[in-house]
């Protein structure tokens, strides 16, 4: 199909889309940006700024400490409940505070102290480094009895549900994966591997990263045990904004947290000696919340509960559907190889490009020297030109420009003006 019958078919896309109203409730400073890279940093939702702007100058400035009884107290309690309707969740199964990686190290601990004489801990090599840093962690200083097996993947975009299967035996203390891979994007089918990973009694951990605001979860469907993740990406929770994490409610008394701080105490204001944890999820946390990122969390939540993740679904395949479509015949002349799964019901809401030359790539479409519009994805180590489609503010319309911009770059070869890789945040 010529170029001129995409753009119409983005024109068309674009008018019956039903999630189109979206895009003016997040800031635009420049209309002309296409931003493909909401799977790092959301966009910033309008009312975020508002919000955030009074509670600094009224909460903080005018009521002071009285802002705790009057507002932030009831803060954490709120916004998790919204983060559980969001992926399938009861209300006291979520908690909300701290980063990922503190998440993960709070029930990857907990997990393992539970399961006895069980040694081996599973994940994959398409895990995000992080998760598996604190892993390694765990096994050196806490739990040296214990043994890390990283799943290697065959093509570097996913694992077949048949090799976890064969991983998994009644020495599995715990499974733990990403969800949706940070790099290639493949999607774990979460009840299946749930499934699989409960016949042989082990417990299973997901990092939602990815996958939250992505993807439609449900977590209490897929009888997953235990979730961490991330709300600066696709819930808009802007940037470092706390993670989450999620406990089914019937495990709660078995893993423990292993920061046993006040504000995991049942009742924090009563200033007590001993350590009571609540019933409910609340005892994950520690310390005192980050009250200026944690309310920045809510609108982007409430967008997306709003929109409903099932609309919100299908608008990301068309998006990343529509964007191969027109670099079909293109990518593999051009060097281009494919870093996502073909399969679009197993991929997340990002797709990776690889290439050789995809470092200068990304840098030619995210810094044009010419008068062509700038289009932001990321880039990560060594050859992957990652693309986020959040179909709450990417249009049709862009996707139609990036693709087009991509093409250009890589036929006229203007990539060759720009630097090899040096920057710290690629
Ligand atoms: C983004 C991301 C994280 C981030 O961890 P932080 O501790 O919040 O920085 C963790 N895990 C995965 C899979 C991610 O994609």
């Amino acid at each position: 199909m010529d170029t001129d019958r995409y753009k119409e078919l983005a024109r068309n896309l674009d008018r019956n889309d039903p999630l189109a109203r979206f895009r003016s409730r997040f800031f635009h400073g420049d209309e002309n940006l296409i931003y493909l890279d909401g799977n790092s940093l959301g966009r910033l939702p309008l009312q975020t700024a508002d919000r955030l702007e009074k509670i600094v100058r009224i909460q903080w400035g005018e009521r002071l400490i009285r802002s705790w009884n009057e507002h932030w107290l009831s803060l954490n309690r709120r916004i998790a409940a919204k983060i559980a309707e969001l992926i399938g969740a009861h209300a006291d199964e979520v908690m909300i505070g701290d980063s990922t990686s503190v998440n993960l190290y709070k029930l990857a601990f907990g997990a393992l102290a539970a399961a006895g004489e069980r040694k081996t801990i599973i994940t994959d090599d398409l895990n995000f480094p992080s998760d598996l840093y604190i892993l390694q962690g765990l096994v050196s200083r806490h739990f040296p009895q214990k043994q890390l097996r990283i799943m290697k993947s065959a093509d570097g975009i996913g694992v077949d549900t048949g090799t976890v299967a064969a991983h998994l035996d009644a020495d599995t203390a715990l499974l733990t994966l990403s969800h949706v891979a940070y790099k290639s994007g493949y999607m774990y089918d979460m009840h299946e591997i749930t499934r699989l990973a409960h016949r042989q009694n082990a417990l299973v951990l997901w990092d939602l990263s990815h996958a939250a605001g992505a993807v439609p979860l449900d977590m209490h469907g897929s009888g997953a045990d235990m979730a961490v993740g991330c709300t600066y990406k696709y819930l808009n929770g802007g940037p470092g904004s706390p993670a989450f994490l999620y406990v089914r409610k019937e495990i709660q008394k078995r893993v423990a947290n292993p920061i046993q701080g006040w504000f995991g105490h049942s009742r924090p204001f009563d200033f007590s000696a001993g350590y009571v944890p609540p019933d409910t999820a609340d005892k994950y946390a520690a310390g005192t919340p980050g009250i200026l990122s944690l309310a920045a969390v809510e609108t982007g939540v409430d967008l997306l509960l709003e929109a409903g993740m099932d609309e919100v679904r299908k608008k990301s395949l068309g998006l990343s559907v529509f964007f191969l479509d027109q670099l079909n015949e293109f990518a593999e002349e051009a060097g281009f190889i494919p870093g996502f799964p073909a399969e679009s019901g197993k991929r997340g809401s990002h797709i990776s490009l690889r290439h050789p030359e995809g470092y200068r790539i990304s840098r030619a479409l995210i810094a044009p020297q010419d008068i062509q519009v700038p289009v932001i994805p990321d880039f990560r180590p060594p050859d992957n030109i990652r693309l986020g489609f959040c179909p709450l503010y990417t249009s049709y319309a862009d996707v139609y420009t990036a693709a087009e911009r991509l093409k250009q770059i890589v036929s006229d070869k203007s990539y060759l003006r720009y630097r090899q890789r040096q920057d710290e945040v690629p």
